[in-house]
């Protein structure tokens, strides 16, 4: 049987950590809304424990990230945790219970973002009063996003910021759920939408007119043996699945009537690359194939034709070597000595390509994530209760690597 739980309520086990996350849970952070009342929550918080916060607002205003620094901020050595505050919609899924209230039996507490990921928030959170007091040798840098779920869009301005430090952090730990196992790489994810303008036409006309399914069709073709040419001879990176970088068309509209040639058509490609492939030049061959071979035919019927492309998401891949000193702290600090490759992607490609060690290593499982009755186990928590408690010991004796 499951029950609610309150924030003013301390629950056995894990109290602080369980009552924060009832606090987390309750804000309602979908990656469309606003998260400032969550984040004006995390400040006041960090407040009534000495600690100032900076954000980082987007261009509307209504969403903000969140940067605090815990410790010497100039020491070297010192180590991010970062995590993002939205979550996905809860839309046309069955719950048992509210979403938005923490509810637990023995094991498990439950809730929309509980596992993804404000159980590691809340673990961190929970940390802050002791870390308040330690005698931390190298700083700890909170740093919480925004729109994360949406492709990583409210995490650069701050990381870069971070990364500009005199001293940068020596190590970024990325709190998504990995059953606290360390995680050193994904692939990434490329979105490319492409709009195709043609010239409409009644359909015996065919040779006066252009047709935008039929070239759109053309450059999924082209997709599709880039494809193939990426799945046959590589790269190849056993650690993935699938071991090689894949690409495929998600959405195709166009055409209106079998009698009208169609004017417009629009599709989407999506991309996954290793970490070892240029995206970038992936994207850019296909668009130049479009302009290169297909749109050169277009325009000698009609100059106003052509293709349109736009970028909607671009998350970084991101890859550590395994023999990293910043994987075997996290190794050491999580107790579990194996590391994965892991098929969703994170905001860790960011750090990692700004310079700053990164390893993914959180609470919960993904399998959790993004379902209906989103729970994390209790034990999880612990697990993560106790890593930050070791890393916070290995911050009083000097800096983490
Ligand atoms: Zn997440």
């Amino acid at each position: 049987m499951i029950h609610p739980l309150f924030s003013d309520v301390a629950p056995q086990g894990t109290p602080d950590t369980l009552a924060i996350l009832a606090r987390l849970v309750g804000f309602n952070t979908i990656s469309q809304d606003s998260n400032l009342p969550l984040i004006d929550w995390i400040a006041t918080y960090l407040h009534s424990h000495g600690i100032d916060s900076h954000r980082f607002y987007d261009a509307t205003g209504t969403k903000a990230a969140l940067h605090a620094v815990i410790g010497p901020p100039d020491a070297a050595g010192g180590v991010v945790l970062s995590g993002h505050t939205d979550v996905v919609p809860v839309d046309g899924q069955n719950w048992d219970s509210d979403p938005f209230v923490l509810h637990a039996d023995e094991h498990d507490v439950y809730g929309r973002g509980s596992c993804d990921m404000k159980g590691f928030l809340a673990t961190v959170l929970s940390r802050v009063p002791h870390l308040a007091q330690a005698r931390l040798q190298a700083p700890i840098h909170l740093a919480f996003s925004y729109d994360e779920e949406v492709g990583c869009l409210g995490v650069e301005e701050m990381a870069a910021d971070i990364a500009r430090r005199a001293a940068p952090p020596a190590l970024c730990i990325v709190g998504e759920p990995t059953l606290m196992k360390p995680v050193t790489g994904h692939k990434g994810i490329w979105s490319l939408e492409c709009l195709v303008t043609g010239l409409e036409a009644h359909s015996s006309q065919v040779p006066y007119a252009v047709n935008a399914v039929e070239a759109a069709a053309e450059l999924v073709a082209y997709v599709r043996s880039v494809a193939r040419r990426l799945s046959s001879d590589g790269p190849f990176n056993g650690q993935f699945d699938p071991p090689f970088t894949t690409m495929q068309t998600g959405r195709f509209h166009g055409g209106s009537a079998v009698n009208i040639v169609p004017n417009r058509c629009e599709v989407s490609f999506d991309l996954r690359p290793l970490p070892s492939v240029d995206a970038a030049a992936v994207i850019e061959d296909i668009r130049q194939y479009a302009f290169r071979v297909i749109e050169p035919r277009m325009k000698d019927i009609d100059p106003a034709t052509g293709f349109e492309f736009r970028i909607m998401s671009q998350v970084a891949a991101f890859d550590i070597v395994d023999d990293h000193p910043a994987v075997s702290l996290v190794q050491a600090l999580s107790g579990s000595n194996d590391t994965a490759k892991v098929s969703f992607a994170t905001e860790a490609g960011i750090f990692n390509t700004l310079g700053i060690p990164t390893v993914v290593c959180g609470p919960g499982s993904i399998d959790q994530a993004h379902k209906p009755n989103e729970f994390i186990a209790r034990g999880q928590l612990r697990q993560c209760e106790v890593f930050l408690d070791k890393l916070a010991q290995k911050l009083t004796q000097g800096g983490a690597i």
